[in-house]
């Protein structure tokens, strides 16, 4: 649980902005914030997870420091949010991997790319790492198909057990029942919110971010992010639909679903994470947390990695270089889904479990 301290400093904050209520149209903080009028540990974490670190209420508060009232809701609520992360984590074994985001992304990712390789040589000798491979099951003569596809599977069905075992509990302790989570019209509401990353809009104008201006930068650079995420995603089924299920493996033609789709995802999610970093490295320290910033950056960059090693592999799959960009991108793949539970991409789950509670509480209200 998050320390007493941060609780009383939250606690503190929320009281002043349940007084003022300036910012209630500004996102869906304020208006659950609203319908409070004590905040333990559950309501806090819960109100922490709502916020999506726009920061309109930092720089619209008259009562932000210097002001004695210290306010700044976006730094205390991030503060939260990264004790969500390492509480609801499992096994606990694996919550220091938040504390140290940056250092176990870069060590995981080396020691990733490092197995793959030791694992190809091992199987298949040095000679394949540097000739060209072509036609159907290329990659295959490179990395053996069982060693492909049972880490990937595991790796898999790990992360996402430890992503909804954490999901689980966070919706307990908020308060949450079973009957609540199967509520039809709050999923799709927190769904639609989700997608459309609603409150990334502000109150129309978009974020303060990376500064006091106004922008939806941040809003559209995540949207890519999404979207790139997920038509990746769609490449690999279909890919693995394609040969699995009909028999045909990679590589692929340029022209075929996979390919398309990998691409497209490819190249959004390197626009995205690029122009997330360099909003992030421009952006105002103030409202920041330490832990997060290091925890976006980590998760940016391993992402950043995978699809650019993803679009060289394609780029270069006929070239003797392909052994080892196969490899190298294998290895990034594997950081990337060993690191999801235990870094940033946590909050997607979190979060819509949030938007899901506040979906329930503003239709009773
Ligand atoms: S952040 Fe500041 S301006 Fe906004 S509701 Fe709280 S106290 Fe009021
Ligand atoms: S930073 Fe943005 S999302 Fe977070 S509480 Fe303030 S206005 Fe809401």
């Amino acid at each position: 649980m998050p320390s007493a301290e941060l609780v009383q400093e939250a606690a503190r904050q929320m009281v002043i902005c349940n007084a003022c209520r300036y910012c209630e149209g500004y996102c869906a903080v304020f208006p659950a914030m609203e319908l409070r009028r004590a905040f333990a540990a559950p309501d806090l974490t819960y109100l922490a997870n709502l916020c999506f670190d726009c920061r309109d209420c930092y720089y619209a508060c008259q009562y932000a420091p210097p002001h004695e009232f210290a306010v700044n809701v976006p730094r205390v609520f991030a503060e939260l949010r990264a004790d969500t992360y390492r509480d609801y984590s499992w096994p606990r074994l694996l919550a220091g991997l938040y504390r140290r985001s940056g250092l176990a992304g870069g060590l995981i990712s080396a020691a990733s790319v490092a197995a793959v390789l030791f694992l190809v040589l091992v199987l298949r000798g040095p000679g394949v790492l540097l000739s060209a491979h072509v036609g159907p099951g290329a990659f295959y003569r490179v990395v053996p198909y069982a060693a492909m596809v049972l880490p990937a599977v595991a790796i898999s069905l790990f992360g996402l057990a430890a992503l909804l075992g954490g999901a689980a509990r966070f919706w307990r302790d908020t308060g949450g029942s079973l009957r609540e989570m199967l509520d039809g019209r709050a999923l799709l509401r927190a769904t639609a919110d989700a997608f459309t990353l609603r409150y990334l809009g502000g109150g129309g104008a978009g974020c303060n971010y990376p500064d006091e201006g106004f922008s939806q930068a941040r809003r559209w650079l995540h949207h890519l992010v999404f979207y790139g995420f997920l038509l990746d995603l769609a490449a690999t089924t279909v890919a693995a639909g394609y040969d699995h299920l009909l028999g045909w493996p990679a590589p692929y033609p340029l022209l075929s679903a996979p390919v398309i789709l990998g691409t497209l995802g490819g190249i959004m999610l390197v626009a995205g994470t690029v122009g997330l970093l360099v909003l992030k490295w421009r952006s105002d320290p103030a409202p920041a947390e330490r832990r997060m910033v290091a925890m976006d950056v980590a998760f940016l960059l391993v992402l950043l990695l995978t699809s650019v090693t993803g679009l060289l592999l394609l780029a270069l799959r006929e070239t003797g270089a392909m052994g080892v960009l196969l490899a190298i991108h294998l290895g990034m793949v594997a950081a990337l889904f060993v690191t999801l539970p235990y870094g940033k991409f946590a909050h997607l789950v979190y979060r819509y479990a949030a938007l899901i509670r506040s979906a329930i509480e503003q239709a009773r209200a």
